[in-house]
């Protein structure tokens, strides 16, 4: 008997235990045992079919923590997740076992002051998936199975491809990201950071009527695929071209808006040598606590914003639609996937920035 029909055979019981790609701290990623647990009257328990890995996912397995976020205990990694549904709660009355849907990361608590002004991702009492934010940590989607509220389900269409649609979180990022930059159609748009959500947001901005996209990275792989199927019209590679932006400088800048998705703060910096005066600026990407020192007297004189993104609210769920729909197609950037046992390996790998874009676990023998 193989490794995958031994999980076939547990994976029959939904109240067994199951696998989980478990994080305890620092380069201690373990695959093991973990309870399933009942569920509440308004939950729904899926079969994970694919978990996207994340920059954030890596960051806990590297560094043993995100930002200012801190594992305190074991935590399961994952909020990239599309999946099959197995078993729903007694006050669920709208999804059948099989239906296949994406799996929406955000627990907002739909009672706070962010919350009914619509502005859920701001909620102050969030349960994200695998995210340290809060303690108990909420465990993430990397496991044979979730237990979610119905909010958090989206079905799709049978014929859906649950890889492609684990995505769906990445690109509600994106879609945030180009909804807080307010108008795009006409406006000449930056990307600085060409990862997955820098190449997503190109993406985005792509398909809310930018004139034109320019695309930067320290990598050229990645630029290659912004060209190729993101929108870019040019891609820069500021670490073998630094002086390549220069030329965006004249007539007081030449961006409408721009968006920094590289994390870094010497990328924020260059943006304020490029952007129009009256222009915006998005901070999509996460920077280190601490590390951006932003030119406020060119930021007041200059008459610039700077705003702000953070995870998504209902992009979500027209990220769904973007690529149920095939209006956007983000196969490009799929990389490989690798079985749940292999977790520390894809890990390990996903940082390869010559080779991957994004790289995929499969998780349950019955998610798709
Ligand atoms: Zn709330």
């Amino acid at each position: 008997m193989g490794f995958g029909d031994l999980l076939s055979l547990i994976h029959a019981c939904a109240k067994c235990p199951m696998l989980a790609a478990v994080c305890h701290g620092r380069k201690d990623l373990r695959v093991e045992w973990i309870e399933d647990r009942a569920l509440a009257p308004d939950e729904v328990r899926v079969a994970v079919a694919f978990g996207g890995i994340c920059g954030s996912d890596m960051h806990y397995y590297q560094r043993g923590a995100v930002g200012d976020f801190r594992l305190r205990e074991p935590m399961t990694l994952g909020h990239e997740v599309s999946g099959i549904v197995m078993e729903v709660g007694a006050a669920v009355s709208d999804l059948a076992p099989g239906t296949k849907a994406a799996l929406d990361p955000s627990r907002p608590c739909l009672t706070c002051s962010y919350c009914r002004a619509g502005r859920s991702n701001l909620c102050t009492n969030m349960r994200y998936l695998g995210s340290a934010a809060r303690f108990p940590h909420v465990q993430g989607g990397f496991a044979q199975h979730l237990v979610l509220h119905r909010q958090q389900i989206v079905p799709v269409p049978q014929t859906s491809d649950l890889h492609r649609l684990s995505v769906a979180e990445p690109l509600s990022v994106g879609l945030h990201a180009v909804n807080r930059a307010g108008v795009l159609a006409g406006k000449r748009v930056l990307v600085t950071g060409s990862g997955p959500i820098g190449l997503l947001t190109a993406r985005s901005a792509h398909h809310c009527g930018a004139v034109e996209i320019v695309s930067t990275d320290i990598a050229d792989a990645p630029l290659a695929v912004a060209r190729a199927h993101m929108g870019a019209a040019r891609t820069i590679n500021v670490a073998s071209h630094p002086e390549s932006l220069a030329e965006f400088e004249l007539d007081g800048g030449y961006f409408d808006v721009a968006f920094e998705a590289s994390g870094s703060a010497a990328a924020l910096g260059s943006i304020f040598r490029v952007i129009r005066r009256g222009g915006r600026i998005v901070q999509v990407g996460m920077l280190p606590p601490g590390t951006a020192p932003v030119p406020v007297n060119v930021l007041q004189s200059r008459e610039i914003e700077l705003v702000g993104a953070f995870r998504a609210h209902d992009e979500f769920r027209s990220a769904v639609d973007l690529i149920a729909s095939g209006v956007i197609d983000v196969s490009p950037i799929l990389s490989g996937v690798y079985p749940l046992s292999e977790a520390a390996t894809a890990l390990e790998r996903a940082g390869d920035r010559s080779k991957v874009v994004k790289l995929h676990l499969a998780l349950s023998p019955d998610g798709g």
